[in-house]
């Protein structure tokens, strides 16, 4: 029979996928022996029946006032009694933490009976009368879709009747009006009572957080996360312990090491007197967590044991919830905690130098999203003057952008291209869409620990929180800080790393750990933490790493960051610029003479070009692919052309000849799918001379390094065959240049000669097309392209983000390999292509060789190396070796 409920006593973290990550830790903790308040968990699948059902899973209910039985048994009250309830919090909690995406609902068990109880029992009526005003709140908005800003507008109509400041300046008389008025609202707006049921209560709480799992938040924030839609949530229900009986009570969210740097030591923020909410929402601004240390030195001691047990316990940082009832410590929660780039690593490194996890697990707990992140420029800390405001350095990194105000604003100018930053009170999840479109988020309330925070680290989006300066007006759309008055639309740059924000683009410079892969420079902290990681990831890789590169620089700049070799070299990117006319010349060529005029003009260019990069790779391969795009895109723009001639003979003067000459070219080459057309190895096969002119160079260039002492290693890459005959063609042609310039320049020239495999037919010969090639390599661009018949320059624009929006797929097929689809027919033409020639060469050199998560498919599927941007090779070395592991 199917369970739906477990008791915290039942589970363990291993359960994750169906108590979800809160669950399963909570009955971790509880099976620790940590004080965590009893509870039970509802099941992922209960909320994945009840999603696919629409209604609840038969006997959910029953189990869960089985348990709900026992949980009384234990406290020795009922849930809601009327002369002293047992209450109870009702909490989201799904496989992957999805912070404040889904809903809560505190307090369950009150009402109009049951509130007079637990004023008389806890002696304080003020906390009993807000304990209901909550549950009312929470419940009409939540369970009951009432808009949250009624509530809100209430409470700051009261508050300011009552000239309080914030919510402890209302007392009990006045939070039993607001009651009333709460109650009323909700009625109002939906013709319906807040129930007095209990258990009512508690059943419609879980569902409403089963349905808060397709809630739009949750959806938007799983796309961008890359979280799948059919997981669902799973359901906490615990006993509720009090973080509002007084000033001997109190909440907090504290994390075993430095969330933001990584550093040793406890960290996090405490608000005396207040629900947990309360600290995440920033409703009030919290104190340090040492400040605990003087208020409760008893709890705090007890808390630093508990976080110490934990760290050890899961080996990683921890970040904990926690509440102080009357002087007594509750666990609410605790998890692996969300950290930053520079976290990760400097964690990673730091807890292997503890003896807690090898060097492999470390490794395996950086990625190569955080480093490239690591990789990004920061403000040059010179060059700036000094700071508008300080806030608390939430997230790192630097950002520059117009300031907004709202969420909308900052998608609605996103869109338009702009960047802007995001200047909020405090965030809230409604603001995620705005988060996600903006540079970065600034904050002038709530600590390390707030919504801003939390959620901008786990984005990887620059964030400075509670600065405290700055006073924003969201209704006049300015902030100000002193004298200064900053309006929307204004430029500012916000430094996530230093906690700073600059009037004005402030300048940047190159990061640490870009200066370290630059120049091999620097051995602290953070730079170090990489350093070791990178090692490491090489000693363990299999998997080989090249560049994409096409000039000496590049290849310099790859060979520095640990590039071993060149992986595709594209041509066609040496004839822009001032060398088109040299091809202008040869595509209009009327006579062999001509042509061969226009060749060995070009001749001496491309020589020195691979001369250059052979030199800057000496020692390690280069493959240069032949010329690949269709020729007219080396000819002027045909409309262009057209209108430019038609003027000139509106002028009464004639258009010249070349023009006249060079628009039939273009007419005459003109194709209505370039990217199905003339390119490739079919442009070798038609175009005379060009297959010759470009080997010629490149066996001329190897004779040149040679003749010089250097070791160049050119391999010779064929592009976009379908058939091996292609193939046999154009290398016969290339073995005789091969020979000839070995006779003429005295010195042995030998290239491999490979070719793409980016075609699916060539995927699916790739048994004969081996016969022919010494070397693989995946063109993944046009192959994914080709497989789904995705145009690659148009599709992102014209519908990718409505694919997206319906989970057609979750991410770009042309940003992370296709498994099921391209990725078969890599594995087919793997397995076919060293079938004929036992350990054929193959890598990859489309943008996927750079992807993360593609570095692992194509480790899986046996390739010999991944070849990507010079910028992504650190990336692709630590996913390599990560791949190992
Ligand atoms: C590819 O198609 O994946 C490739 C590397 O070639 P290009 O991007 O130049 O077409
Ligand atoms: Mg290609």
């Amino acid at each position: 029979m199917v369970r739906y409920v477990y008791a915290f006593t039942e589970g363990g973290r291993d359960m994750a996928d169906l108590l979800g990550g809160k669950g399963a830790n909570l009955a971790e903790m509880t099976r620790m022996g940590l004080p965590v308040p009893p509870g039970f968990t509802v099941t992922t699948e209960a909320c994945r029946a009840f999603l696919t059902t629409g209604s609840e899973p038969g006997g959910l209910i029953r189990e869960i006032s089985d348990h709900l039985a026992v949980l009384e048994k234990a406290a020795g009250r009922r849930l809601g009694q009327p002369d002293d309830p047992l209450l109870l919090s009702v909490r989201s909690g799904a496989r992957f933490c999805m912070p404040g995406m889904m809903e809560t609902i505190l307090d369950i068990g009150l009402n109009d009976e049951s509130v007079l109880g637990l004023a008389k029992s806890s002696g304080d009526e003020r906390f009993a009368w807000d304990s209901y005003r909550r549950l009312v709140q929470m419940f009409g908005n939540t369970v009951m879709g009432v808009d949250g800003a009624l509530f809100e507008n209430a409470m700051v109509r009261l508050k300011e009747a009552r000239g309080a400041v914030d919510d402890l300046g209302l007392n009990a008389r006045d939070l039993s009006e607001l009651v009333e008025a709460y109650k009323g609202l909700i009625r109002h707006e939906t013709g319906e009572y807040f129930p007095q049921s209990p258990a009512e209560q508690l059943r419609r709480a879980v569902l409403a957080v089963f349905e808060s799992w397709d809630g739009e938040r949750a959806r938007l924030y799983r796309r961008r996360e890359h979280i799948s839609d059919d997981l669902g949530t799973a359901v906490n229900v615990q006993t509720m312990v009090f973080g509002n009986l007084g000033p001997d009570s109190g909440s907090g969210v504290a994390f075993t090491r430095d969330p933001a740097t990584g550093h040793r030591g406890l960290y996090g923020d405490y608000l005396p007197n207040a629900q947990g909410e309360d600290v995440v929402a920033g409703i009030r601004n919290t104190v340090g967590l040492e400040q605990l240390k003087h208020l409760n030195p008893e709890a705090y001691v007890r808390l630093r044991d508990h976080m110490g047990l934990l760290e050890t316990h899961y080996r990683d940082l921890c970040d904990i919830e926690f509440t102080i009832e009357r002087g007594r410590l509750w666990m609410l929660q605790t998890r692996v905690g969300k950290r930053t780039a520079e976290a990760a690593f400097t964690i990673a490194a730091g807890l292997i130098d503890e003896g807690l996890i090898t060097p492999d697990e470390g490794l395996a707990r950086v990625g190569g999203e955080a480093l490239a992140r690591l990789m990004f420029p920061r403000f040059d800390t010179d060059a700036v003057g000094p700071a508008l405001a300080h806030g608390i350095p939430a997230s790192p990194g630097a950002a520059v952008g117009a300031v907004v105000f709202d969420s909308a604003e900052a998608v609605r100018r996103a869109a338009a291209g702009e960047k802007v930053i995001l200047v909020r009170q405090e965030t809230t999840p409604d603001d995620l869409p705005g988060m996600v479109a903006a540079q970065a988020v600034l904050t002038s309330r709530g600590g390390k620990t707030s919504h801003a925070a939390v959620v901008a680290r786990g984005m990887g989006k620059v964030c400075v929180c509670g600065a405290e300066d700055i006073s924003v007006d969201p209704r006049e759309r300015r902030f100000s800080v002193g004298d200064t008055t900053v309006e929307e639309g204004t430029v500012i740059s916000v430094d996530g790393s230093e906690g700073a924000v600059h009037q004005g683009a402030a300048p940047l410079v190159d990061s640490a750990v870009m200066r370290y892969f630059e120049t091999g420079e620097g051995s602290a902290g953070v730079v170090d933490a990489v350093a070791r990681a990178m090692h490491h990831a090489d000693r363990v890789r299999r998997l080989g790493v090249r560049a994409n590169a096409d000039t000496p620089q590049d290849a310099a700049r790859a060979r520095r960051f640990g590039a071993e070799g060149i992986g595709l070299c594209r041509t066609e990117h040496m004839f822009l610029g001032d060398r088109r006319q040299l091809v202008e010349a040869m595509i209009l060529a009327r006579t062999d003479a001509e042509r061969e005029r226009a060749l060995d003009a070009l001749l001496p260019l491309q020589r020195q070009d691979f001369a250059g990069i052979l030199e800057a790779m000496d020692g390690l391969p280069v493959t240069i692919r032949l010329l690949d795009p269709p020729l007219h895109e080396f000819l002027p723009d045909r409309t262009e052309l057209a209108v430019r001639i038609a003027a000139a003979e509106a002028h009464g003067s004639p258009a010249g000849a070349h023009d006249t000459e060079l628009l039939d070219a273009v007419n005459r080459m003109h194709e209505e799918n370039p990217m199905l057309g003339l390119r490739g190895v079919r442009l070798g096969l038609v175009a005379p001379g060009l297959v010759a002119m470009q080997v010629r160079a490149i066996a001329e260039a190897v004779a040149e390094r040679k003749q010089a002492g250097g070791d160049p290693r050119a391999e010779i890459m064929v592009p976009l065959i379908d058939t091996v005959e292609e193939l046999r063609l154009v290398r016969q042609e290339v073995e005789q240049v091969l020979a000839e310039v070995s006779k003429t320049t005295g010195v042995p020239v030998e290239c491999p000669v490979g070719t793409m495999i980016e075609l699916p037919r060539a995927a699916l010969t790739a048994g004969r097309i081996a016969e022919e090639a010494a070397f693989f390599s995946f063109g993944t661009n046009d192959l994914t392209q080709t497989t789904w018949g995705f145009s690659r320059d148009d599709v992102e624009a014209a519908f990718f983000s409505a694919y997206l929006d319906k989970g057609i797929f979750k991410v770009s097929p042309f940003e992370t390999i296709d498994r099921d689809g391209v990725g078969r027919l890599v594995g087919i033409a793997v397995a076919e292509g060293r079938a004929t020639r036992p350990g054929l060469k193959i890598g990859v050199c489309g943008e996927h060789g750079g992807d993360p998560e593609s570095v692992h498919f194509f480790h899986a599927a046996g390739l010999d190396y991944v070849s990507c941007s010079p910028f992504r090779v650190p990336v692709a070395r630590l996913e390599a070796g990560r791949a190992a592991l």
